[in-house]
């Protein structure tokens, strides 16, 4: 049973995808908390993976891990970024999930000789889901986004079963249509058709809008507004403008202007509960991100950058965004230059050019191409003294560089693309090595959070101690953090690399694991590497500790150079 007046939003997409189905929801939940509400978001996949975790992230971005170690869809990212909560495993699904449940269920007998059919028993282990998901959330509002488009064949299940919540409680359900509306270029002038027949084949599946969001290059006029009101049978409030804007974060304040807040409460039958102010903290902060009058140039070093004629920055969301709230909060616009670590293996490009940068970001990634160059990077910014954040990959890396370079092992390398080197500094954990034998690739690397102790007068220590991090009495710092790899720092050389002069500032408590790497202050500005994702758990209203740390120490470099050419 759903408690007594929770409400649903379904946000479906009409026309075509990749509309900014994640931001609409997202923005709407931004709004519904600035009224009092508690919203919980939920984000469907109609594809048949169990979990995003063997997903190219350059055919389908980012794939973004929860505490509990869920590799889920980069929507869930805009959520707990947008809404400032760490959601959970029941607020992403997929169809493989959601039959691999009920087959299972099937063939333990669970549905006791009955004949299990796509209606009801999967529309129905939807639904419970959605519920459970709102019960552990306490939630007022729990707004589901269905992903895909209309039309497609994949989602129609989880429409009926929200169609079917719609027809039990009228009052309590609302559907949200987030459509794209194009300007031809031989026409100048936007057109609402696509979207009128978008609407028409949800109808054709029993489902009405309550509200369409009009996505497009520039606003809806009222005109226009008033056709797609007429042929889609919705007052004219209920179509909301949502033109391109230059930042996602606006996206909130925007559909205030169209009073979405308002449309939503009274087509749900509700009242404002309290007005506490979030949407002014959001307003700083969307100031701030304009405002910046310092600026910073930060090369990211990688792969999966490149589909085609793409760079797809899709892949790694999360650091973007990380990186930029950091900047943000430092009073600086930052840009981003991505550079294809191949590049430089090539000789396309000269390591060189990263004089020209005031910090370099390698972040996560997995196997063979573009490892060299990636090294010949980190090689150029430990001697050039210029500020370095790895992650992951980009941590495993820099300890082999460090090794190579520093300790003279030539053949220090990772047991991912080299097994047969003689110095495998980053060594497959044993668990690891079974499953791999086994070829069980999904959801079995180390993932999710997990708790690492940092020590005193690193890096590492003091960033999260200006973040508010709490020192114990023994002066160490306790930190959680998500993870997603499958090697890690070989303990047998950890004493060796240390002794070199590599410090290891954060180590899981038993003291095995090693999760930070860093260069000591009288060596390098600014080299740290971690082995776990701080990127996952950056948030607008609260930048990561340790991309702020990247970021200071980029001004700081900065600034000396430029008074040194004063
Ligand atoms: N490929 C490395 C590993 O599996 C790093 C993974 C990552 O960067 N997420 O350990």
């Amino acid at each position: 049973m759903k408690k007594k007046n929770h409400k649903y939003i379904f946000v479906v997409g009409g026309v075509m995808s990749g509309v900014g189905k994640g931001i609409a929801s997202s923005s709407m939940g931004k709004i519904l908390q600035s009224k009092g509400f508690k919203v919980n978001p939920i984000k469907v996949d109609p594809y048949l993976n169990v979990d995003a975790g063997n997903m190219n992230p350059t055919e389908h971005g980012e794939v973004f891990v929860l505490d509990s170690g869920l590799e889920t869809d980069q929507d869930l990212g805009n959520y707990e970024r947008f809404l400032e909560m760490s959601l959970s495993p029941d607020d992403y699904m997929t169809s493989g999930m959601i039959y691999k449940h009920v087959i299972e269920k099937e063939r333990s007998l669970g549905f006791r000789g009955k004949c299990v059919e796509a209606i009801p028993h999967i529309t129905e282990e939807i639904i419970r889901r959605w519920k459970k998901a709102a019960d552990n959330h306490e939630s007022d509002v729990s707004l589901i986004e269905i992903g895909g488009t209309i039309g497609d064949y994949q989602n129609i299940l989880f429409i009926e079963a929200a169609r079917t919540l719609k027809i039990k409680y009228p009052q309590d359900v609302m559907f949200v249509m987030v459509s794209y509306l194009p300007v031809p270029g031989s026409l100048g002038e936007m057109k609402t058709r696509p979207t009128q027949n978008a609407v028409r084949q949800l109808n054709s599946y029993g489902v009405q809008p309550d509200m369409i969001i009009a996505r497009g290059v520039q606003s809806l006029d009222l005109r226009r507004k008033e056709k797609i009101a007429m042929a889609c049978a919705l007052p004219v409030e209920n179509i909301i403008s949502a033109p391109d804007i230059k930042s996602v974060y606006d996206v909130p304040l925007n559909f205030e202007k169209d009073k979405i807040g308002s449309v939503i409460l009274k087509t749900l039958h509700m009242r404002t509960k309290s007005h506490n102010g979030e949407l002014e903290e959001w307003k700083k902060f969307v100031q701030k991100s304009q405002n910046g009058k310092k600026e910073l140039e930060v090369a990211v070093v990688g792969k999966y950058f490149d589909t085609g004629d793409f760079v797809l920055s899709d892949a790694y969301v999360s650091v973007i965004e990380a990186i930029k709230f950091s900047s943000y909060w430092a009073g600086a616009q930052i840009k981003l230059t991505w550079i294809n670590s191949k590049e430089y293996e090539t000789g396309g490009r000269k390591v060189s050019e990263l004089k020209n940068y005031d910090g370099v970001i390698v972040p996560g990634g997995f196997g063979e191409s573009g490892i060299e160059g990636v090294l010949m990077a980190i090689e150029y910014v430990r001697k050039n003294k210029i500020p370095y954040l790895g992650l992951c990959y980009g941590m495993q890396l820099a300890v082999i560089e460090f090794c190579r370079n520093v300790l003279g092992w030539a053949d220090a390398h990772t047991t991912e693309v080299n097994p047969k080197s003689s110095r495998l500094v980053i060594d497959i954990m044993p668990e690891q090595k079974k499953l791999l034998e086994e070829n069980k690739y999904g959801a079995t690397m180390r993932l999710g959070a997990y708790p690492a102790v940092l020590k005193k007068g690193t890096h590492a220590f003091n960033a999260y101690l200006s973040a508010e991090a709490l020192a114990k009495e023994d002066g160490t710092l306790n930190i959680s953090e998500r993870h997603r790899h499958r090697y890690e720092v070989n303990p047998e050389y950890i004493a060796e690399i240390e002794k070199g002069g590599m410090i290891f500032s954060g180590t899981s408590p038993d003291n095995r694991l090693m999760e930070i790497a860093e260069l000591p202050k009288s060596v390098h500005p600014f080299l740290l590497g971690t082995q776990f994702h701080p990127e996952f758990k950056a948030r607008p209203l609260h930048p990561h500790p340790l991309f702020s740390a990247f970021v200071e120490a980029c001004l700081d470099e900065k600034k000396k150079k430029a008074t040194l050419f004063d």
